[in-house]
């Protein structure tokens, strides 16, 4: 991966490569970004550049012997641990390593719930980083390097290695000589403190709305009007914005208009057609779509509080918001963002998707009645 095929970002990726240039390349480095931001593409493509044979002051140069390899995440050198399940005897990314080429090949901005979706289609399956697995990383640094420069370990997720993760403290404080080690996390608070203390941070932001609509036009072949209104309620996760892409806007707006009518209704048979309808679309969809619920939600408080600024809807959206707004206000939409974030976090876990739809209608409905 080079840098030129990472969507926006250029002020990181000339502070990377510059670091390079000067030799300064900390041994434990921790890409903090949020999903959907490009963390692990910036990552590969730093490694990358560092292991290529005639890079450029911008970039790698994409055609000699190392470059070929890592294009392909094939690289003997390069190294990745990712959250993986339990299927059979497969335990460690090794194990995984052919599924993991093809979904980043498919899309390097993959969030965590469509990789683990991609090994287990109904989602059911809880991710894991295992002991196991921090064993084989000490096994393969102390392997003697193929042909790079940097032996690099990729480690993404590091937030799925709880107390396991010890096994690597010697190993990140440490490592052997041209070793480096990239975690890639979207959470500083969930990766245990002991790993978080030997890294470096490199912080990467949100994608520009920019970015996301140059993205989705390369990707999609969207017009550029919708592709930006798809940026928009993206907010900088490119993730976001692909799978909101493909599925059509306007399916996410009927699904939630049908779905907050019935809330409001308090009727339990549209409460139970409209989940069915939703819990029917299958894990991954539900995760989007309850994003795009929660940028409904801040579009409602807009809409009443400063309706100049509201700027981040669809005509057949705008439609909707004239109504909704009126169901909606500074008391409840706080409430319902944080139900919705919770909700999110549940299905994302495998929770039972009825039982947390069911909960969640009953809460909504519970406070548009109060409004
Ligand atoms: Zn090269």
């Amino acid at each position: 991966m080079q840098f030129s095929s990472i969507y926006g970002q250029e002020e990181l990726k000339q502070k990377l490569i510059q670091s390079a240039v000067n030799g300064r390349i900390s041994h434990a480095q921790l890409f903090l970004g949020p999903e959907g931001s490009g963390a692990l593409p910036l990552a590969i493509a730093y490694a990358q550049y560092i292991n290529c044979l005639s890079p450029t002051p911008t970039d790698s140069c994409g055609s000699c012997p190392s470059c070929i390899k890592f294009e392909k995440y094939i690289h003997p050198d390069l190294h990745f641990t990712f959250p993986t399940i339990a299927i059979e005897k497969k335990k460690t990314s090794n194990d995984f390593i052919s599924e993991w080429r093809q979904a980043l090949l498919n899309n390097p901005y993959m969030s965590e719930l469509q990789w683990l979706m991609h090994l287990d289609e109904e989602g059911k399956k809880q991710g894991n980083i295992t002991a196991e697995e921090c064993r084989d990383i000490i096994r393969k640094v102390g392997l003697k390097s193929f042909e790079a420069t940097y032996k690099t370990v990729i480690i993404w997720l590091p937030e799925y290695m709880k107390q396991e993760g010890n096994i690597l403290l010697k190993l990140l404080e440490e490592p052997p000589p041209q070793t480096l080690f990239i975690l890639v996390a979207q959470d500083a608070d969930k990766v245990i403190g002991t790993i978080l203390s030997r890294t470096q941070i490199i912080r990467i932001h949100p994608l520009s709305d920019a970015a996301i609509t140059q993205a989705l036009m390369d990707k999609s072949a969207l017009p550029t009007n919708e592709a930006h209104t798809i940026a928009r309620v993206a907010e900088g996760n490119l993730a976001l914005a692909l799978s909101l892409s493909e599925a059509g806007r306007s399916d996410y707006n009927q699904l939630f208009a049908i779905w907050m009518r019935a809330c409001f209704s308090r009727s339990v048979d549209a409460i139970n057609q409209s989940i069915d309808s939703i819990t029917g679309t299958g894990r991954e969809f539900i995760k989007s779509f309850l994003g795009y619920s929660l940028h409904m939600l801040r579009s409602a408080l807009l809409y009443r509080y400063a309706p100049n600024q509201l700027l981040r809807l669809s005509p057949e959206e705008l439609a909707f918001m004239q109504r909704f707004s009126f169901t909606m206000d500074d008391r409840n939409i706080p409430q319902l963002m944080k139900a919705i974030n919770d909700a999110a976090y549940h299905v994302e876990r495998n929770a039972d998707l009825r039982i947390t739809f069911l909960n969640l209608s009953l809460y909504i409905s519970h406070r548009l009645y109060k409004a």
